[in-house]
């Protein structure tokens, strides 16, 4: 299960900046949390290393901006894989699933998740959710996602993901907004030598050194600025509440024929498997409410 010779431990995020660049870094793990997600899933390795990823870098893509509320980084494709999802709370809670009708049988990306689109959605507490959307296009999901910003912002930025059977540790460079140096030349030099760099890191050094190790293995001439790491926990949203509201806009008949051959509804949260049971009363109610109109 866990490995408990990494001594890097403790689900977390950290960030670093250089002092002398535009340049700022992320590093994500994610051990406990990512047992928990792929925990009773049956999931092939495959599937449930690429979901390592994509929790990596909902945790990742978080860090990019200021937000109050849930990033989800969510791909439907045509592939093998028709859905996989990842979500990260401003408060650091992670859960992400995979969704496939046969079990899929390949260890490549391109197969996995094939003719599709990846969309990044930021729901805040106030305001309208953000959408961004790119096409997936590449041979992993840090390809992808180098492409996404490629296309939506000016900043240059790169992934870095390593995976094994007890979970993933993934980097972030990304250039910041000019400061330190104007000079586009000057930034090109510094963006290029921190990431052929950071290149250099192999699987196995992002996954089970200490992040002051990676840092002084990849940056040790330069002056680096790093910050506390914030904690990372698997945690699922789901609640009776919202359980009731999602049931509430399914199709009535099909509830009646359920409650008729079952006496009720039994639904499992498919991220944590924790079960909801509504008896005929209840559902009765809850379709009332509803044709009454919305409810907000
Ligand atoms: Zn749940």
């Amino acid at each position: 299960m866990i490995n408990t010779m990494n001594t890097t431990g403790h689900d977390s995020s950290q960030r670093f900046i250089f002092e002398n660049a535009d340049v700022r870094g992320e590093i994500v793990r994610l051990n406990r949390a990512y047992i928990d997600t792929v925990h009773g899933k049956n999931y092939p390795e495959s599937v449930a290393r690429l979901l390592g990823e994509f929790l990596a870098a909902s945790v990742l893509l978080g860090t990019t901006i200021k937000f109050d509320g849930r990033l989800v980084l969510q791909a439907r494709s045509k592939g093998q894989i028709a859905l996989m999802m990842a979500e990260c709370t401003s408060v650091g809670e992670v859960r992400g699933i995979a969704r496939y009708d046969a079990v899929p049988t390949s260890a490549e990306f391109t197969e996995l998740l094939r003719d599709g689109t990846l969309v990044i959605t930021i729901d805040t507490k106030k305001g309208e959710p953000y959408q961004g959307i790119v096409a997936l296009e590449g041979n992993s999901l840090a390809q992808c996602l180098l492409e996404y910003f490629r296309q939506s912002e000016q900043l240059a930025t790169q992934f870095y993901f390593a995976t094994n059977r007890d979970g993933v540790a993934a980097m972030l460079l990304q250039q910041l907004p000019a400061q330190l140096h104007k000079d586009p030349e000057v930034r090109a030099q510094h963006w290029d030598h921190y990431s052929t760099l950071a290149r250099t890191l192999t699987d196995d050094e992002l996954l089970d050194l200490p992040n002051a190790e990676i840092l002084h293995r990849l940056y040790h001439e330069e002056e680096l600025r790093v910050f506390e790491p914030h904690a990372l926990v698997f945690k699922c949203s789901c609640s009776r509440e919202r359980t009731a509201r999602a049931l509430s806009v399914l199709d009535k008949q099909e509830i009646d024929e359920l409650v008729a051959e079952r006496g009720g509804v039994e639904i499992s949260c498919e991220f944590c498997g924790s079960e909801y049971n509504f008896g005929p009363g209840e559902l009765a109610l809850l379709f009332e409410q509803t044709e009454e109109g919305p409810t907000h």
